[in-house]
């Protein structure tokens, strides 16, 4: 292995051509090529002008793993680079902090060999510029946000769209290259200030057209018109009645479980069919899908399992008197137990609210019991497939070759990524998986988030990679900005 000069700039080329004769320096880390005055930083805040160097102004990050010694754990010994770490196999080099080259076709920041089990590792890691970028947000609800397509905003702007719903949450799209750079200038801004606020696990207040308003954090409840949601249902209406049909078998005769998706109910459905229930003659609106599972009982809302109503009675469409008898018992139910009431058929075979028996409460609270906690989910991402490979090899697409052949390993800031099938090397990441102040900005805009590739050093040769920039991972003992962190343990290690 070569080894070359420690510097804190994102490459020796950038040192080389950033000084100015008046003390300026020009930061050629993104396309805005800021000129940066003695002491001051550039427009992302993310390099300065430090005694004439420009200098990445946040530490670099590598992450410190515990491993057994002699039956005892070593413990993770500091938060601060005491120099005493960096060890094959328990340190891991990551992009946070390391810089960014631009152009790309300047090797990466860092290109770091180990030697981990007899084996020869290359880590290639930098901080890709994503201009192709977007945030999937899952948020755990019933309650309707607003029409598929409806514009997420944020301060007015435009910043994404509701999508299609999915099982028990609600999902956004946001970001992406048209609201970064195909709208207007404050679309672009806004849209790059809000992501970069939710990768960082900050709260989000958005509207959505026609919809809601919901402040979103990853990892945190959402807060929908003011409320904070707390139970992620248990499943759909015909769902919960298969869970429980069992435990209100013998004390209901007729359970409508209300959501605006399937709307279950029990004595028509094939689980209160297996179990002999007599029809009770009660029919809800909305379209029949199955036998007890109907469609479109309401119209969406924030109210009873994320239907407009809140007052169950009103879906019911008639009452069979040839079929349903006075003293019927029904439960009417939510998706989530939080909302229940129990009525009881008079001589009209009118529902009459009653008091709910205890052996019906228990299988209601059951039902709240086997919610979830409702929580915003957010994956990071982004495209990975263009010029910033370069920085990694002279031939591009072996990269994404050896990507997909699962040679090289992705990974950003340590935390495990999904790289979508067909081309490139697009990748999503959990958000709350990433060390803290992992992500960055720049004003083009575009955001900036820690990109590692690991791989074998002979499939780093194979690929074309910059082999004469691989610097051995003690080399950069002598890194003034190297800071340590703990290895988030629910993470899996990516090397061998
Ligand atoms: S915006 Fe940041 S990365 Fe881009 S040139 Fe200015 S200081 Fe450098």
């Amino acid at each position: 292995m070569s080894t070359r000069e420690s510097t804190d700039a994102p490459s020796a080329e950038a040192l080389a051509t950033a000084k100015a004769a008046d003390g300026i320096v020009t930061c050629d880390a993104c396309p805005v090529l800021c000129r940066i005055r003695p002491g001051k930083t550039g427009a992302c805040d993310r390099y300065g002008n430090v005694e004439g160097r420009l200098t990445r102004t946040e530490p670099f990050v590598v992450l410190e793993r515990t491993l057994e010694k002699d039956g005892k754990i070593v413990p993770f010994l500091g938060q601060r680079w005491n120099g005493a770490m960096l060890r094959d196999g328990s340190t891991f080099v990551t992009g946070i902090g390391a810089g960014t080259t631009y152009p790309d076709y300047k090797p990466a920041p860092f290109i770091v060999g180990s030697r981990i089990d007899g084996v020869d590792m290359v880590t290639v890691v930098t901080e890709g510029i994503f201009s192709y970028c977007g945030l999937k947000v899952k948020i755990d609800t019933d309650r309707w946000l607003g029409p598929e397509q409806a514009a997420v905003r944020v301060a007015g702007e435009a910043i994404g769209h509701v999508t299609t719903a999915e099982y028990g949450s609600q999902m956004l799209s946001l970001g992406g290259v048209h609201h970064l750079t195909g709208g207007g200038k404050k679309e672009g801004i806004v849209t790059c200030e809000s992501m970069l606020k939710l990768c960082g696990l900050e709260p989000v207040e958005m509207t959505i057209d026609g919809g809601a308003t919901v402040i979103v954090q990853a990892g945190h409840a959402p807060i929908i018109n003011g409320v904070p949601e707390v139970r992620m249902r248990v499943g759909c209406g015909s769902a919960t009645i298969g869970i429980f049909a069992k435990q209100w078998h013998g004390h209901a005769d007729e359970v409508i479980v209300v959501d605006d998706h399937i709307t279950g109910v029990l004595s028509e459905h094939q689980a209160g069919r297996f179990l002999d229930m007599k029809p009770a003659g009660i029919r809800v609106r909305g379209r029949k899908s199955t036998p007890g599972r109907y469609f479109q009982v309401a119209n969406p809302g924030i109210g009873w399992g994320g239907t407009d109503i809140t007052e169950p009675l009103s879906i019911i469409e008639r009452i069979d008197p040839k079929t349903a008898w006075p003293g019927m018992r029904l439960l009417m139910v939510s998706t989530t137990g939080e909302h229940a009431a129990w009525f009881v058929l008079d001589e009209q075979l009118r529902p009459q609210p009653a008091e709910m028996p205890p052996a019906i409460r228990t299988v209601v609270e059951r039902i709240g019991e086997n919610c979830e906690p409702a929580l915003c989910s957010i994956l990071f991402m982004a495209g990975a497939g263009g010029s910033l490979r370069a920085g990694v090899t002279e031939n591009p697409v072996r990269l994404t070759r050896s990507v997909r052949q699962e040679i090289t390993r992705v990974t950003s800031g340590g935390a495990p990524v999904y790289v979508w099938p067909g081309g490139g090397i697009t990748y999503m990441a959990d958000v709350t998986a990433m060390p803290a102040r992992s992500f960055g900005y720049v004003p083009t805009p575009a955001l900036v988030a820690p990109l590692e590739f690991s791989m074998p050093r002979a499939a780093y040769e194979a690929m074309g990679g910059h082999v004469d920039h691989i610097r051995p991972l003690e080399s950069l003992r002598a890194e003034t900005r190297l800071e340590a962190r703990e290895w988030p343990r629910g993470n899996p290690w990516p090397l061998p």
